[in-house]
């Protein structure tokens, strides 16, 4: 079968996803002067959350205050993130910004000679032209242009290490995978990894994206023994109802023309956290509380005209044609929304140091796959600026090491692995199984529902699927191959995510608990660190250090 081909590639450095954090760190490695390969699951550039934005980024004109707006970061996300990361994110931002995106040619949105786009977090966003599609597509070219050797369509699945084991106690020395199209087997050797898979979602219609995000690099990752943070974090949205991706924000060409509303066009408002500041996590509990009530949640776009709408198309492409494909007629139609798991916001993942290196030396991670300890900074922004940061630390590393020895045991072995549904006949599909975990997530892990019985019920269900159900998950092409590889990853993801929600007893940034409601700065100024250590994973907490804010400051 074409799949027992085996194709044997090296490199210095391997980038494996095709968003805007790894075709970032993909050109700035090429810049720097190594071998670059970049790997995608799907097509770079056209892939991931990136393509899929609402369309505007925080892009730090020389104006901004950054004292103010690091300090606005660290309170918007309840003092949970790290705040020397936060500052190194806002001071590098112009710089980087003004040598990669700039540079490589991304158009802005202008009406006249004015550019167009909303605040963020309190800092000014610009909107990109064309939306996340003009924005990816002119990144791409811009890799090809510098002489990456991009290879879509190839899924990678799981580390190599120097010792062959997971989890290792040596280094990362390359990945494996396969063309999700020919499903021919791919070993790659490579000096240094950067992850850049993004996050992880559960396809429609409870996400917002792609099918091609399953938490694949936190998985990987996790498996071969990296140190993974804040996981209990996960973000949740308003959106519609009707599609897989977020509302068209009018609010970006001119803040404030969107609201959410109920039925009857009765504003339904944020809740302020205990700081009386926005919080987005929270933001959603009175949305749930209006759809329990039967008031619904709806987006109005009625403080807009058709010419703002016109100007969506521009900016929130996929967004806007959805809501007409949909038939709705905008502004005048409310749009009914609901509340959908928004797995690129706020959120934990990979633990990384200052240059993006994770606990395992050879493996760098960028973008949303992190534990994103920036998450009050906007998402291109954010992987953008670590893309870039890896690159550097990456290159740096494939500087110092020689050419990595693989094991050709453990490719065996994982290979076997990785095949093990095609082999499954009468088991469980990737899209039954998907079912299962998609009610778990929501009747444990979603807003309004975690508490210590439900979270308790979630960690017992996913042990009992990883344990009956995954050696029966099967795959009849190699298409459900990727996909049931995806479901191993989305169990190991929420297993992550239970425990340490059940660890964390209050509420804080995403992470909502029912039985323990309010914030406790006390007793929580700590993070929850989890790591799979021979065969058994491990949780432990880490103060929070504040440097530069205490609560409530
Ligand atoms: C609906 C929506 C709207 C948003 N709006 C905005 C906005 O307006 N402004 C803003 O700044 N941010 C926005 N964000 C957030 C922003 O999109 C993300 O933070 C950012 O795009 C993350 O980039 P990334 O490169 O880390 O991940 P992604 O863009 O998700 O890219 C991940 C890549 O990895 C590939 N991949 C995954 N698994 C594998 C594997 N096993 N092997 C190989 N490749 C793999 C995927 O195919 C994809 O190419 C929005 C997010 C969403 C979902």
């Amino acid at each position: 079968m074409a799949k027992e081909i085996t194709h044997i590639l090296s490199t210095d450095v391997l980038v494996v996803g095709g968003g805007i954090a790894g075709l970032t760190a993909a050109i700035r490695a090429k810049e720097l002067g190594v071998d670059v390969i970049l790997a995608c699951k799907a097509m770079a550039g056209r892939s991931g959350a990136s393509v899929f934005i609402g369309g505007d980024y925080n892009h730090y004109p020389l104006e901004t205050d950054l004292d103010e707006a690091v300090k606005t970061a660290i309170r918007r996300s309840e003092y949970i993130d790290d705040q020397e990361m936060v500052a190194m994110i806002v001071r590098r931002a112009r710089d980087i910004i003004s040598k990669s995106i700039e540079r490589w040619g991304v158009e802005y949105l202008k009406r006249g000679e004015k550019f167009r786009g909303s605040f963020y977090q309190g800092v000014p966003g610009i909107c990109f032209k064309g939306g996340g599609p003009g924005l990816m597509g002119t990144v791409r070219t811009e890799a090809e242009r510098v002489g990456v050797k991009i290879m879509d369509r190839i899924t990678a699945c799981e580390l190599l290490t120097s010792d062959g084991k997971h989890s290792t106690k040596g280094s990362v020395v390359g990945t494996v995978g396969f063309d999700v199209r020919s499903g021919e087997f791919h070993v790659f050797k490579a000096k240094a990894v950067v992850l850049a898979t993004g996050n992880w979602t559960i396809q429609v219609p409870y996400s917002e994206y792609d099918g091609s995000i399953t938490g694949d690099g936190q998985g990987m990752a996790f498996r071969a023994g990296a140190e993974m943070r804040k996981m209990e974090q996960i973000a949740f949205q308003v959106k519609p109802a009707h599609g897989s991706v977020c509302n068209a924000e009018i609010g970006k060409i001119d803040h404030g023309l969107q609201q959410t509303v109920d039925k009857d066009g009765k504003e339904i408002r944020y809740l302020a956290d205990k700081d009386k500041k926005y919080v987005r996590g929270k933001s959603v509990l009175p949305a749930i509380k209006a759809i329990k009530e039967g008031r619904g949640v709806y987006a109005s776009y009625r403080r807009g005209s058709a010419g703002d709408f016109l100007d969506l198309m521009d900016i929130a492409p996929y967004a806007t044609r959805a809501l007409a494909a949909a038939g709705y007629e905008i502004p005048k139609d409310l749009v009914l929304n609901q509340i959908s798991f928004y797995g690129s916001g706020q959120g934990g993942g990979l633990k990384v140091n200052k240059n993006m290196e994770t606990s395992i030396p050879g493996l760098f991670a960028a973008g949303s796959v992190t534990e994103r300890m920036y998450s009050s900074v906007q998402g291109i922004t954010g992987a953008l600026i670590t893309g870039w940061i890896a690159a550097d630390g990456a290159v740096r590393y494939a500087g110092e090491v020689s050419a990595p020895e693989v094991h050709g045991d453990q490719i065996d072995r994982l290979k076997s692995l990785i095949y093990g549904p095609l082999r499954v006949k009468d088991g469980v599909t990737y899209l039954q199984l998907r079912r299962k975990i998609r009610r778990i997530f929501e009747q444990g892990l979603g807003p309004g529902t975690r508490n210590k019985e439900n979270l308790d019920k979630a960690v017992e269900e996913i042990e009992g699927i990883k344990k009956e159900n995954l050696p029966r998950l099967m795959a009849r092409d190699t298409h459900e191959l990727m996909m049931a590889n995806g479901n191993r990853n989305i169990l190991d993801y929420m297993y992550l995510v239970a425990k340490a929600a059940l660890m964390r007893t209050e509420s804080r940034g995403a992470h909502l608990r029912t039985d323990y409601p309010e914030r406790d700065d006390e007793n929580w100024m700590k993070w929850v660190v989890a790591k799979m250590e021979d065969g058994e994973i491990r949780f432990w907490t880490e103060d929070i250090p504040m440097p530069i804010l205490k609560p409530g400051e």
